[in-house]
């Protein structure tokens, strides 16, 4: 019997991996160019991290987490989303004592236990930025205008970015209070789970995707209404910013985060092609959580894209090159001529050329190979080629071939695949 792969884990294979990567460049691409640098974190965190940062009573850390207990009786749970571990590790590294702002990127699988289903899985990826330490509407701004850049940089382009106002602790308990008026009207129309979250956490009904639900929060009083000046002021700085920057976007009242450090900015990318769950990017303001997890009071923001989802997206005609190795090595005849092959195909290998190996079968199956591999050349080296000290490389694009002396084929092949600035650079 053999043994399959874990519900809810799969294998990205060759081909899909290579657009995979391709994108991942871009994104990172786009990071850096806005001033973000790297940090790489684990993907085992305290559960307790979970249950401080998410809330002990969301659905994530309720039943969405792998969590078990180690070897001495410690609860440890895979990361479910990156905030947590990026806010952590910024308190624990004391990464507040150098530059007052500080913007992270990361990148990695991320693990619920969710129903897997079309396009979700249980290990997912994200990629995602953190800019902690700046209050100001210009930094709400600078990271919309990085999602709406980089979600066109990669080739996607019917996505809308809808952003709301969430207030803040001392103007959305009114809100609250309203909101669950509103909804205590209606429990009749509600499902099971906004039932439960009338009371307790009211904004979650406002993003239910159940049609009974997307009724209610339709006549729901809008947050835009009850927000402080303080809080209206900050949105329509960066609403002014957004118009300026010719950032398009829209202003949806039912983007919600849920979660009490959230404040003010949220925001979403969308997709009608992805279903139900059609967000791509989400993100906002959580100025509270790093004084939440025991940091110093400073503010922070930022997003996570769904990758999964995100090359969902992507174009039928994205322009990816092929991983493939664009050279095919054929080695036919005595063993001297096949050894001389070996080691041609490695010279090649440490100059930069990659080289597919042809394998020990006949000459013509070794080229019906290369041919169907797609590579671009194909260099014969058989007996008669090693007695001349020569090769024939063939241009499989052009159908020619040629005779070059053996120790002239690694600069030729660089010179054509245009390889040869990279790799002396
Ligand atoms: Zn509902
Ligand atoms: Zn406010």
């Amino acid at each position: 019997m053999t043994v399959k792969s874990v519900k809810g884990f799969r294998d990205t294979l060759p081909g899909e991996s290579n657009v995979w990567r391709r994108v991942e460049e871009r994104i990172r691409g786009a990071f850096h160019t806005w001033g973000f640098q790297e940090i790489l974190l684990p993907f085992l965190e305290r559960t307790e991290l979970f249950a401080r940062s998410l809330g002990e009573t969301t659905e994530v850390v309720e039943k969405q987490m792998y969590s078990f207990q180690d070897l001495r009786g410690e609860s440890l749970s895979l990361r479910p989303e990156g905030t947590a571990s990026a806010v952590r590790a910024y308190i624990e590294n004391h990464l507040d004592q150098g530059d007052p702002i500080v913007r992270l990127f990361y990148t990695g699988p991320m693990f619920r236990y969710e129903r897997p289903q079309k396009g979700r899985y249980r290990q997912f990826n994200q990629m995602g930025i953190e800019l902690i330490g700046d209050p100001s509407p210009e930094a709400d701004a600078e990271v919309l205008s990085l999602l709406d850049y980089l979600l066109a940089h990669v080739g996607v382009t019917d996505v809308t970015l809808a952003i709301n106002n969430l207030g803040h602790a001392g103007c959305r308990p009114a809100y609250l209070d309203a909101l669950r008026g509103y909804l205590a009207s209606s429990r009749e129309d509600l499902c099971a789970d906004c039932l439960r979250k009338a009371e307790q956490n009211p904004m979650r009904v406002l993003d239910c995707k159940v049609e009974a639900c997307i009724a209610v929060a339709a006549g729901a009083p809008s947050i835009l209404d009850h927000v402080c000046a303080e809080c209206r002021a900050h949105f329509e700085a960066v609403r002014a910013l957004l118009d300026l920057n010719g950032v398009k976007y829209v202003v949806d009242p039912r983007i919600v985060r849920g979660l009490d450090y959230y404040v003010r900015t949220a925001f979403e990318a969308t997709s009608s092609r992805l279903g139900a769950q059609n967000a791509v990017a989400a993100g906002g303001r959580y100025d509270g959580l790093v004084k939440a997890l025991g940091g110093p009071d400073v503010p922070g923001l930022g997003f996570a894209i769904g990758m999964e989802r995100l090359l969902a997206l992507l174009p039928e005609d994205a322009d990816v090159p092929s991983d493939r190795p664009s050279v095919a090595m054929v080695g036919a005849g005595s063993n001297e001529a096949r050894q001389a092959a070996f080691l041609l195909a490695d010279r090649l290998r440490r100059s930069g050329v990659a080289v597919g190996w042809g394998g020990g079968r006949s000459l013509k199956s070794q080229l019906r190979r290369a041919d169907k591999a797609g590579a671009s050349y194909v260099i014969i080296l058989g007996d008669e080629e090693l007695e001349k000290d020569e090769v024939v490389l063939r241009d499989m694009r052009h159908q020619s071939q040629e005779r070059v002396p053996r120790a002239r084929v690694g600069d030729i092949l660089l010179r054509r695949l245009g390889l040869d600035e990279t790799v002396k650079g």
